[in-house]
């Protein structure tokens, strides 16, 4: 029967925790008016030196710093866990951003659920075992890092760092709002944009002419075909089928000519094992085959992708799922090992061989929202199961 490390987590330090970082406001800068995580890097940064570990700081752009804190172990296996520091814009909020408000249990502000409350409970685990003298089993690296929201910079530069040797990581977990499930597989996505381009004409004489938003429509008609035929035959277990989604669309200049041309913007999310090099060359084959079903003039242009991110699965039964699972479920009944549609910083790092999950406290349907919450127990109870974690994860050193 394994300690129950729920009794060692300090509620009232969890809440400090928390609204410390939910009051530092960290909005990434690719939203107007972003703060950048400059404040909270320095949080974290003091927290690990007056914990007394060694932390190491990686300097992803100018102010912009991933801080990676490390807890020695007693096993030859490193344990990963991350967080980004980030968040979304404020705009339209309800609650105050940055207020961290406590009202029945819950408290209120930007990132509180996305994933500050992750990186609270994460703090928090560290903390505990640092003032118990609990000797994890694997040796942690708690990385704090930039970027998750717009373009993974943070998560990027780490993971580089990992392909390059110069940061042992043998599993990770990435802290998203999962409440307390772990996400052992999710999506990916390329967006990209296709062009039609026909001959303008009076609209009185459309013979005259070659109608792109007319040869668009045949476009878009062919494109749900596609993805509800192929798609469906690639439905993964977890995250299920592909999608896809036609996102925006533009064309025509005036309402009495013919438009010369239309332009459409299409989001695909990609199952596991599919690469979006592969989706994105099938689609462009396929509409240089629809061509020349089209008025003679009309050309198809398929952009190359200007938003690309990897799929990611780990294996049910790798040893990094089971701990976690274990862990969980001792704090939390019925948790579930699942898959998401959604993206995360996870796919970076198993791109470079590194076995990860997401797993966090709080749901994703509160994350980006104007009255964004976590609820307070469940942040505890995410800290008692990353200490859990780490006193127990044996990882493949055990089964070598
Ligand atoms: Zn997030």
């Amino acid at each position: 029967m394994a300690a129950d490390y729920l009794k060692l987590i300090d509620e009232r330090r969890v809440r400090e925790v928390l609204a410390d970082l939910v009051r530092i406001p960290s909005v990434n800068p690719g939203f107007p008016g972003g703060h950048g995580e400059k404040e909270v890097a320095a949080y974290v940064t003091r927290f690990f030196e007056r914990l007394g570990l060694p932390v190491d700081v990686q300097t992803v752009e100018p102010d912009r710093d991933n801080v990676i804190g490390t807890m020695a172990g007693s096993a030859d296996l490193h344990l990963l866990w991350e967080a980004h520091m980030d968040t979304v814009q404020t705009s339209g909020m309800t609650v105050d951003p940055f207020g961290a408000e406590v009202r029945d249990g819950k408290l209120y502000g930007r990132g509180a659920c996305d994933t500050k409350a992750s990186l609270a409970a994460m703090l928090v685990a560290l903390e505990t075992m640092a003032e118990r003298r609990l000797v994890p089993a694997a040796t942690i690296h708690l990385a704090a890092v930039v970027d998750e929201e717009i373009t993974y910079k943070g998560v990027s530069a780490l993971a580089e760092r990992i392909r390059r040797g110069e940061l042992r990581c043998d599993a990770a977990i990435v802290g998203e709002p999962t409440q307390l499930h772990a996400i052992i597989a999710h999506k990916g996505v390329l967006r990209f944009r296709i062009e039609v381009t026909g001959a303008a004409a009076h609209s009185s004489t459309p013979e005259k002419g070659v109608n792109a938003i007319e040869c668009m429509a045949d476009v878009i008609a062919y494109l749900k075909r596609y993805a509800g035929e192929r798609f469906a035959a690639q439905r993964h277990p977890l995250t299920g089928p592909p999608t896809l989604c036609i996102s925006r669309i533009e064309g025509g200049v005036a309402p009495n000519t013919v438009a010369e041309r239309c332009s459409i913007s299409v989001d695909i999310r990609t199952a596991p094992g599919q690469e979006w090099e592969d989706v994105w060359t099938d689609v462009r084959e396929r509409l240089a085959g629809l061509e020349p079903e089209l008025p003679a003039g009309a050309t198809i242009t398929v952009h190359r992708p200007f938003l690309t991110d990897y799929a990611m699965e780990v294996a049910p039964d790798d040893p990094l799922v089971l701990a976690v699972m274990e862990a969980a479920n001792a704090y939390a009944p019925d948790r579930q090992a699942i898959g998401a549609p959604y993206c995360s910083d996870a796919s970076k790092l198993t791109r470079v061989s590194v076995p990860t999950l997401v797993f966090g406290p709080g749901d994703i349907a509160e994350a980006h929202t104007a009255g964004e919450w976590v609820e307070l127990a469940e942040v505890v109870r995410a800290a008692a199961v990353f200490v859990h974690t780490a006193m127990h994860f044996a990882g493949r050193a055990e089964q070598e």
